[in-house]
């Protein structure tokens, strides 16, 4: 049974327990969205747009509130809780801006000349099962898009998570949307069940696991119900023979350190070619075991605990298998002392295809590191995962990195940088990372019905 409660996870204490929703305080949910949808949908896009303007300032005005609550409910750190609630305001101010124009008629020149038009109708309610690794974040890119384009929401997020939940609803009344357009339900995964096959719900958006996913998918599915997946990575982060080392080892440890490591397109698995390899894994070695770990309050900490104690175990159990079965903890590899779901920051090297770690994706602050020989082999362990989320290519002879970039089966490739989201860049991946893309103007591409027009 799903149990809403805020356990904070830098001193594994519980703050608080909320109610889990019954049954009929979820089809209530449901009948404000799907009720709300008639007048919502035929309100001019200006004034929904107007809408999400005005959320975007609310983010922007309850910044250090809104960042200490998730400090609270998942431990990542205050200035990274703050700069997600910066980049949620930026989603929604983005799609105010640009959304009118991404949902405009589309004017089509056919065969025979006649007068085609291909408008972009919203679909009606929808559900989005958000996760707890950037509460804010992945709401706000399901919903600021689909509120402009005139679609309703309802909202189950993480039971770990339900205070931001509840605050994100706050934020939508505070800037004068309806309540059936954005409603929180904290809801059982039965619950979600039954909202999705229900046939006033017309999709669906999850961003969290592939076990999720798959749940998510094979409901939506079965009721033929439109459905967005964004789900896990095991981001490779190729160092071509020709890269910048200084700037490689620093987009390393952001890309994978960053949030604790807890992101679905951190870079996980470092691919370095031979020459490179040791002075690459001896600089990344000095950088990791320069950060800190402890209070995520503490501006001088590098990063905070995992999200609870369960997560601590799950990515502490990946690196003793790696480690019991020849692995090398380069550093790290250990839980400190100290009480609170931490764990230090690790550094693996050879992980063979018998590990958990060299398949499996690892939601936590360890990097693991592979020595190859050449380019084509760096290219073909990258493609040897069942995901493909993001990567990064770093070297220094653009041509021969966009090569690599070519034969990667990911949806994303950020080249000599770390991998890195922004409201007007599109985001997904491909294999079992997900089905859809978010942010951007492809962001409102899901859950559009584009009616065609014709006068004859
Ligand atoms: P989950 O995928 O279980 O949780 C994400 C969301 O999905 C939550 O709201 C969760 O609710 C919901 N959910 C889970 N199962 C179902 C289901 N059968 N039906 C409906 N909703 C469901 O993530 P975890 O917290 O368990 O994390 C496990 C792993 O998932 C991580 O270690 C990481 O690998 C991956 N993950 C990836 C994320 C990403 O950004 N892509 C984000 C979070 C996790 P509930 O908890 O109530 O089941």
């Amino acid at each position: 049974m799903t149990e809403y409660k805020i356990v904070n996870p830098a001193t594994n204490t519980l703050v608080r327990r909320y109610p889990t929703a019954d049954d009929a305080t979820v089809d209530r949910a449901i009948e404000a969205a799907a009720e709300e949808f008639t007048d919502w949908r035929r309100r001019p896009v200006k004034e929904r747009a107007d809408a999400a303007l005005a959320v975007s300032r609310e983010f922007e005005t309850r910044r250090e509130e809104l960042a200490a609550i998730i400090t609270r409910e998942m431990g990542k750190t205050t200035r990274e809780a703050l700069a997600e609630v910066d980049l949620s305001a930026a989603i929604f101010a983005y799609y105010a801006e640009h959304g009118p124009a991404f949902a405009a008629d589309q004017r089509l020149d056919i065969r025979g000349g006649d007068d085609v038009v291909v408008r972009s109708e919203p679909l009606g309610a929808l559900l989005g099962v958000m996760p707890w690794n950037y509460p804010y974040y992945q709401v706000a890119r399901f919903a600021a898009p689909n509120l402009v384009l005139g679609n309703t929401v309802i909202l189950k997020h993480a039971p770990s998570c339900p205070e931001s939940a509840q605050a994100i609803e706050d934020i939508m009344r505070a800037a004068g949307l309806p309540a059936g357009a954005y409603v929180n339900v904290y809801a059982t995964n039965e619950q979600v069940a039954r909202i999705i096959e229900d046939p006033r719900v017309q999709g669906v958006s999850l961003t969290g696991s592939e076990r999720a996913g798959r749940a998510v998918g094979e409901a939506a599915g079965r009721h033929l119900k439109k459905y967005v997946l964004e789900l896990g990575g095991s981001d490779p982060f190729i160092v071509l023979p020709d890269a910048d080392l200084e700037a490689a080892v620093s987009a390393a440890v952001e890309g994978r350190m960053g949030n604790a490591g807890q992101a679905c397109t951190a870079s996980k698995r470092f691919i370095v070619v031979d020459p490179l390899h040791d002075r690459f894994l001896g600089a990344f070695t000095d950088a990791v075991r320069a950060l800190t770990t402890g209070d995520p309050t503490d501006d001088n900490v590098s990063f905070g605990p995992l999200s609870s104690e369960e997560a601590a175990r799950t990515v502490i159990a990946q690196v003793s298998d790696a480690v019991e079965q020849g692995a090398t903890a380069v550093t790290g590899g250990t839980r400190p002392t100290r009480t609170g779901a931490f764990i230090e920051p690790t550094i693996l090297t050879g992980v063979t295809p018998d590990m958990r770690a060299y398949h499996e994706e690892i939601f936590g602050p360890v990097a693991v590191v592979h020595r190859v020989p050449d380019t084509a082999t760096a290219i073909r362990l990258a493609n040897d995962t069942p995901y493909g989320l993001g990567s990064v290519v770093f070297g220094r002879d653009i041509a021969a990195a966009k090569a690599v970039a070519d034969a990667l089966d990911v949806g994303m490739v950020s080249i000599n940088g770390p991998s890195g989201t922004q409201e007007d860049l599109p985001f997904g991946g491909v294999k079992l990372s997900g089905v859809g893309r978010e942010l951007g103007a492809y962001g409102m591409s899901e859950f559009v019905n584009r009616k065609v027009i014709r006068v004859r």
